[in-house]
């Protein structure tokens, strides 16, 4: 059984957050069905994504049900990048996509010949919210000499912008490699991946403050006592997480290499710091295993999130359901942005797909800058 932390809703503060506050996705996150209904909601969307030919992308951290539904119907659960690219690359002409907003729009600036829905368009992002395009092209306009890498949870708009898009598992090498090519770079929005990426390449980096609401809760000063409490556990932590988080880690990654970790690693008992949906993945890939949410909370902490994500937090079975009979809930982006963002999206799946064809570890690639100089002018 995954352990249930009490969620206490506290206003996310951000100014602009407006309607998408933490404390009105929490109003929105479906109830959880009964087990009647919870059947039949299963095998009505079985039906719908026959019927409608449509297939479900699903991320780490949403409910559950998705997660399995994603699988046992042919589609995928995984990580921001693997959701881009198996959503580019499938031929159904409807993507159903479970997660937050900027996923279903990085889904349509990929394959914006496809019908993309989304369960609920109000799930939104901490980072995206915190990095309002216009503010973000004055930086950006501010900083011309410097090549622009951001993160994947941002607005279309904001990719328009940017040079490069890269997600957590391939960041790190992709800022390697234009380190290794001289370039100083703008890195936008979140402070604490980019302020971890930094410190391992040593790259010029000029980082926008935004963070991730789920993993900046995470405490270092409380993960040390509970490390104590469990000397024989590891520590795997999401680099969204605050430096003290990560400095306690044995393994820092993207949710997939965090999954990964706990597969493949001997130890039996995991301490987890980020979004307590990815337990659910853990548990399947690592049957036996005992996995420990890392804490959110102590002596002055605020929790908005308590580890799960209240955006991530607002797809359900029923809201899915909905969408596969009635088809609102559209996402639509706007083709002259989507034109410009392709560019920062298609480089990272070019670097992602040469760095998979050489099968390269980790690390390497900064060595090998001359393999990706065709990778894109950026
Ligand atoms: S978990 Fe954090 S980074 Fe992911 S969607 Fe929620 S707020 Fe954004």
């Amino acid at each position: 059984m995954q352990s249930i932390m009490p969620i206490k809703s506290v206003e996310y503060d951000h100014p602009k957050a407006g309607l998408s506050c933490t404390a009105q996705a929490w109003a929105r996150a479906p109830e959880t069905p009964s087990a009647d209904e919870r059947s039949e909601l299963k095998d009505k969307i079985r039906r719908l994504l026959k019927e409608r030919e449509a297939v479900l992308v699903a991320h780490y951290y949403v409910d559950a049900d998705l997660q399995d539904l994603a699988e046992e119907t042919g589609g995928c659960v995984s990580d921001s990048l693997e959701m881009a690219r198996f959503g580019r690359d499938h031929p159904a002409r409807t993507l159903v996509v479970a997660g937050v907003r900027f996923m279903g729009e990085t889904a349509k600036i990929l394959s914006p010949q496809k019908r993309i829905l989304m369960p609920d368009l109000d799930a939104t992002c901490s980072l995206d919210l915190g990095c309002p395009a216009d503010e973000f092209a004055a930086f950006c306009d501010a900083h011309p000499d410097r090549t622009v890498v951001v993160y994947a949870n941002t607005s279309a708009a904001v990719k328009a912008r940017a040079d490069w898009m890269v997600t957590s598992s391939i960041g790190l090498d992709i800022v390697a490699h234009l380190h290794a090519q001289g370039k100083k770079i703008l890195w936008a929005p979140d402070r604490h991946l980019g302020g971890y990426i930094q410190k391992k390449t040593g790259a010029d980096m000029l980082l926008w403050q935004g963070s991730c609401l789920v993993h900046d809760e995470f405490k270092g000063v409380e993960l040390d006592l509970l490390k104590a409490d469990y000397p024989d556990a590891k520590v795997l932590v999401h680099p969204e997480s605050p430096a003290n988080v990560v400095a306690l880690a044995d393994v820092v990654g993207s949710t997939t290499q965090l999954i990964n970790a706990a597969q493949t690693m001997d130890a039996t008992t995991f301490i987890v710091a980020t979004d307590n949906g990815i337990l659910h993945k853990m548990r399947i890939a690592a049957p036996g295993k005992h996995f420990i949410e890392a804490p959110t909370a102590g002596n002055s902490a605020t929790c908005k999130s308590c580890a799960h994500c209240p955006w991530m937090a607002m797809n359900g079975l029923r809201n899915l359901a909905a969408v596969l009979e009635n088809g609102n809930n559209e996402v639509f982006v706007d083709p002259e942005i989507g034109k410009l963002a392709v560019r920062s999206i298609d480089r990272m799946l070019d670097f992602a797909a040469a760095k998979k064809a050489r099968a390269l570890p980790t690390g390497e690639l900064a060595q090998e800058a001359a393999l990706f100089s065709g990778v894109g002018p950026a």
